[in-house]
């Protein structure tokens, strides 16, 4: 059927519809060829859109996904040591990512941020502030390396003055994945910085012994080594905050 005659059909087709009629008798012929027509017509208007015809459709390639690597400690060590997101990159000898038994342990300790001495062996806690650490730890039944000992901020602010917010914020993500790889059962912070860090709350002396929460790990806060050098008689209060970790961890002093 030529295109003439077949728009001929169709205008009169047109036509007894607009006159209100619903069903038309129509040659077997040229009802092909008007199938024909609307699906030549349906398919162009397709392409013209940029569809493909749903005959010819096929599924789209499976997209390739890069399988992620997992994080470790390493990696994350060795993204300290090659930071500068923040100032205290340029005053640091070595970053000091932490140390300990990182499987799960019955608790991490989170002090403030390197001394003189961690920033030289690349190593938490081990100043004076750190050798009463290690009398604490051992006190509540534990030696160092039974346990994981890390920092707020892994490079060493100039003079040992108290890390800036900033500062702060551009480590604790590092801290973050620590925790998250290690699983701690308990962590004790140490100190207000580490307090604010974790808890962003403020407030040692009201906190200390005063069960919080990080990302749903048990934790406690109470004073840091270095206020104890300096203020000894709040070592009591410090052991009986030590105290209650045990306790949940059904250890007796
Ligand atoms: N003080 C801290 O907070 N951390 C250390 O590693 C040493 C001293």
């Amino acid at each position: 059927m030529n295109d003439d005659i077949l728009e001929k059909v169709t205008d009169y087709l047109r036509y007894r519809t607009e006159c209100g009629e619903r069903t038309v008798e129509l040659e077997p012929e040229t009802l092909a060829a008007l199938r024909t027509m609307h699906k030549t017509g349906a398919e162009t208007a397709s392409r013209a859109a940029g569809g493909v015809a749903p005959a010819t459709r096929e599924a789209p390639p499976p997209k390739e996904i890069a399988p992620t690597k997992p994080d470790t400690l390493a990696d994350i060590a060795a993204e300290c040591a090659a930071c500068s997101l923040c100032g205290l990159c340029e005053g640091r000898k070595q970053a000091v990512p932490g140390q300990g038994y990182a499987e799960n342990p019955d608790i991490m300790f989170i002090g403030e941020a390197p001394g003189a001495d961690e920033d030289e062996q690349g190593l938490a806690f081990v100043g004076r502030a750190g050798q009463l650490l290690t009398k604490m730890i051992a006190a509540m039944g534990y030696t160092r390396d039974q346990v994981f000992i890390a920092n707020i901020c892994k490079c060493r602010p100039p003079n040992n003055r108290t890390p800036t917010p900033p500062e702060m914020a551009a480590c604790i993500p590092f801290l973050k994945r620590q925790i998250a790889l290690i699983k701690p059962k308990y962590i004790v912070a140490l100190g207000n910085t580490a307090i604010l860090g974790l808890l962003e709350k403020t407030g040692i002396m009201r906190l200390h012994g005063v069960w919080q929460e990080f990302e749903g790990i048990p934790l406690m806060p109470t004073f840091h080594p270095a206020y104890l050098l300096r203020a000894p008689a709040a070592k009591r209060d410090c052991w009986k905050d030590l105290q209650l970790v045990m306790a949940k961890l059904g250890k007796t002093p």
